[in-house]
């Protein structure tokens, strides 16, 4: 059942996870499995979780370790694979066969708010608890556990949790990575300086693959999600403002930067769209005494690359399989230093692959011109080598599909 009553307010379990998004249910989901009770909390409802449309991308390593557990069938069943992208210049375009230097792995196309939703769905399945509408608002320490108070959003009431630990799963904005001392951690933090509006419009994809287009103007991406819908981006000054760009512009900048030859971009209804900073942040380590730290929560990575739902996810399975060892071995607390310690290698492989290639795609932003002709030359350089060298092909293959 995941939990025991206290009293009206007062629930006992194993593990609060804060945090329904990708790292929180699949959490969830993989302790459930193990027979760990669990309580996840939400503070948003199903539909506004699924609203928080984003990513698309799965690595093939995200799909396998989402298998192991059970948890990739919808995936399987609904989405496509990737294996070439495109890299488009103003008169010639390459495409690049990733899937084949990858030795065959692939990207999973499928919406981040379809696969949360079937995680939620086999988590409410297994009859997890899930508590919607519940924002955590005080995580307290304690000798022998740790308690959660959360805000019940539609009875005005508090809903205490107490558990022997809690999953930090509530993102960037959440309680969890708030509550850990300023001395306790290592964080580094980085703004890049580029800015990106980020757009999702119902329009059938233009083209079956990814294509990144290197335009004097700036960077520009297309992206399939499914037959209906379709992402793009665009490279925006850093502070741009969003009130700027209508629909029209969208569209016109879109042609202009992506345009080739023959090629017809489908447009449709832009139903969202928003001014991304370009920023990349890292908390070390990902535990604090019971707490630990998984996805946005812990580390947020630029979207160049498609790394942040994956590492997310990741987390999760490690997280998992470390608390299910936990308690099947030890109880001792230094015992879950081992999640850090997997993880952390790999979050900075991803950041320092993901810095990489926005610096190769992006036109360089410097307010020096003499800057900016070298900086641009240096990302030239950079992306020749996909074409001219195997060695460098490859690695960025393999790195771009997740084979970290
Ligand atoms: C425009 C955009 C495009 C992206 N594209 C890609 C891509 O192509 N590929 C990729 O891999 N990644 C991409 N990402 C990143 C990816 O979406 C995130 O890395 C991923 O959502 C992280 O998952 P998470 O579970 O850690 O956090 P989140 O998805 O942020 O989930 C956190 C959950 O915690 C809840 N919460 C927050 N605070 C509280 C609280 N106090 N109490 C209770 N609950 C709380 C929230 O409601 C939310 O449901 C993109 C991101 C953006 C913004």
């Amino acid at each position: 059942m995941g939990y025991t009553m206290k009293n009206n307010n007062t629930l006992k379990t194993s593990v609060c996870i804060l945090g329904s998004g990708p790292a929180g249910i699949t959490l969830g989901n993989i302790l459930l499995q193990h027979g760990i009770d669990c309580i996840v909390a939400d503070r948003y409802d199903r539909k506004e979780i699924y609203a928080r449309a984003r990513a698309g991308v799965l690595e093939s390593t995200t799909v396998s370790q989402l298998d192991k557990h059970g948890l990739a069938e919808t995936i399987y069943r609904n989405g496509y694979t990737h294996d070439s992208c495109e890299f488009r210049y103003p008169n010639h375009s390459v495409v690049f066969q990733y899937g084949k230097l990858a030795d065959g792995d692939v990207h999973y196309i499928y919406p981040q708010s379809d696969l949360n939703d079937d995680l939620i769905q086999k988590y409410l399945d297994n009859r997890g608890k899930l508590l919607l509408r519940h924002e955590g608002k005080d995580i307290e320490q304690r000798e022998g556990g740790v308690t959660v108070t959360l805000a019940d959003r539609d009875n005005n009431t508090d809903v205490v949790i107490e558990a022997d630990l809690v999953a930090g799963c509530d993102g960037y904005h959440g309680l969890s990575r708030n509550t850990i001392p300023e001395d306790a951690v290592d964080i580094y933090e980085k703004q890049h300086p580029y800015g990106w509006l980020a757009i999702l419009a119902y329009a059938p994809p233009s083209a079956h693959h990814v294509i990144y287009s290197l335009h004097p103007e700036g960077f520009g991406a297309h992206m399939p999600r499914n037959q209906k819908i379709s992402r793009y981006y665009l490279q925006v000054p850093l502070h741009e403002d969003l009130a700027e760009w209508t629909d029209e512009r969208i569209w016109a900048t879109l042609r202009k930067r992506l345009h080739k030859d023959g090629w017809i971009l489908n447009e449709g209804e832009i139903f969202d769209k928003r001014v991304l900073s370009m920023r990349s942040y890292v908390l070390e380590p990902l535990r604090h005494k019971r707490l630990l730290m998984a996805g946005d929560a812990a580390h947020i990575i630029t979207p160049c690359g498609g790394k942040g739902l994956n590492l997310a996810v990741q987390d999760a399975v490690v997280v998992g399989e470390t608390i299910i060892e936990y308690y099947r071995e030890s109880r001792d607390l230094s015992f879950l230093d081992r999640y850090s310690d997997i993880r952390l290698p790999f979050i900075w492989r991803a950041q320092e692959f993901s810095r990489s290639m926005l610096h190769m795609l992006h036109r360089s932003a410097d307010s020096d011109p003499e800057n900016v002709r070298f900086l641009n030359k240096l990302s030239e350089s950079k992306l020749s080598q996909l074409s001219s060298s195997r060695t460098f092909a490859r690695d960025f293959a393999r790195n771009y599909v997740g084979i970290l």
